[in-house]
């Protein structure tokens, strides 16, 4: 799960990294106070979990109290690739001499994780990255021995950064393992005019299967930001959102996977990855349609379930008994296979409820629930 810039902020100072004093709020009134507290100037930042703030118009300047107001008004409800503002951060603006980047990401296919760093951060670090690849600076770090001093100075060294970004790494780097932290980005990370060494900017990435020890986070947020995926979480269910308009519902990954390229390969396109595990019982039936059901886009469902330590009648069962609490307001094509098939299609026959049909082979069942969608 992503941090908001406001919570990485809050991590780097925790961890002794220097960050320009801020405050968080979604009101355009309170933004005129914060702005008082913070001594009249500041800048107006959205707070997003997306990057390109400043070039889409969410980070700005604001020369006094009443401005900050009105720059809150404007930012609050702006979209920023998708993602609506809800609330926007206020800080002291600092005089900025350099920007640089810094960062750790894992590696995975290393094993280990890669330090990057330039001193040429700020907003066009793509594009430095991208035409002047020599520019930016990649270390290896192997998580076992971490970023020592000597570490850190090697790699402020390779990027050309001053010698006081050296303690900023190494501080980096605990705020990365502490935190449980995939990736942490500085971006920009500047020296400010009188020579300090300050985070502008912070993005940090927490490794889901963490979360357990860092609930701080978990409370109010289930680390989605769409709010299918969101009430997915919440019932314990592995969903991802697509684009699509034909719902899935498969009992394990590597089925579901080859069903959305299926349905794909029909002309259609899968509105979401849902694997309803080995258990499959109704409950876990009955979520997953609600929350399907529940997606405006979807215009059928395909469910297509491969039985086996579930037999396909359990399965079946779990079907019926999930249309007696979700109300069905689009088809679904069901494929039932494997284990007990005959007496799982049996039982959806005998229930013979008017929106569901079934089609015994996945590539038949996967035609249908395109040509549904798709002529729906
Ligand atoms: P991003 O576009 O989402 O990465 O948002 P950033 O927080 O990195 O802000 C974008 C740019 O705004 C930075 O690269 C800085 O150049 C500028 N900026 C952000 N905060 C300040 C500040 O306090 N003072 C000044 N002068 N510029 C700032
Ligand atoms: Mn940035």
């Amino acid at each position: 799960m992503d941090l908001y810039e406001h919570q990485a902020r809050e991590l780097f100072e925790e961890h002794g990294i220097l960050v320009p004093p801020a405050e968080v709020t979604g009101s355009p009134k309170e933004a005129r106070e914060i702005a008082r507290r913070l001594g009249g100037r500041v800048v107006v930042k959205a707070q997003v979990k997306t990057g390109g703030r400043g070039k889409a118009g969410g980070v700005k300047l604001a020369a006094d109290p009443a401005a900050a107001e009105l720059t809150a008004r404007q930012i609050l409800g702006m979209d920023i690739k998708g993602h609506t503002v809800g609330k926007v951060m206020l800080a002291q603006p600092v005089d900025i001499a350099d920007e640089f980047y810094v960062s750790y990401v894992l590696d995975r296919a290393a094993g280990r994780f890669l330090a990057i760093a330039s001193a040429e951060g700020g907003m066009e670090i793509e594009e430095v990255a991208a035409t002047r690849p020599e520019a930016v600076a990649r270390i290896p770090v192997d998580p076992a021995e971490g970023v020592t001093s000597a570490r850190a100075t090697e790699i402020a060294d390779a990027a050309g950064l001053p010698p006081q970004a050296v303690d900023v790494l190494v501080r980096l780097w605990q705020v990365l393992v502490r935190e449980d932290a995939l990736l942490v980005e500085v971006n920009p990370l500047v020296r400010t005019t009188q020579g300090r060494i300050l985070a502008l900017d912070g993005k940090v990435t927490l490794d889901d299967n963490a979360r357990f020890r860092q609930a701080r986070w978990g409370a109010d947020d289930t680390g989605h930001d769409d709010p299918l995926e969101a009430a997915a979480a919440a019932k314990g269910l592995n969903y991802v959102k697509l684009d699509g308009e034909v719902g899935i519902i498969g009992n394990g990954a590597g089925l579901v996977m080859s069903t959305l390229d299926v349905v794909a390969g029909c002309g259609a396109r899968p509105a979401n990855f849902l694997d309803i595990g080995g258990g499959a019982s109704a409950q876990v039936m009955a979520d997953g349609l609600s929350v399907i059901l529940s997606d405006p886009a979807v215009k059928s469902v395909f469910v297509n379930v491969f039985g086996g330590i579930t037999a396909c009648d359990a399965v079946a069962d779990g079907i019926v008994q999930a249309l007696e609490t979700v109300r069905l307001t689009k088809p679904l094509v069901v494929r039932l296979d494997g284990n007990n098939a005959a007496r799982g299609r049996a039982v959806l026959d005998e229930h013979a409820h008017p929106l569901v049909q079934q089609v015994t082979t996945m590539d038949g069942a996967a035609a249908r629930a395109a040509e549904l969608a798709t002529t729906a």
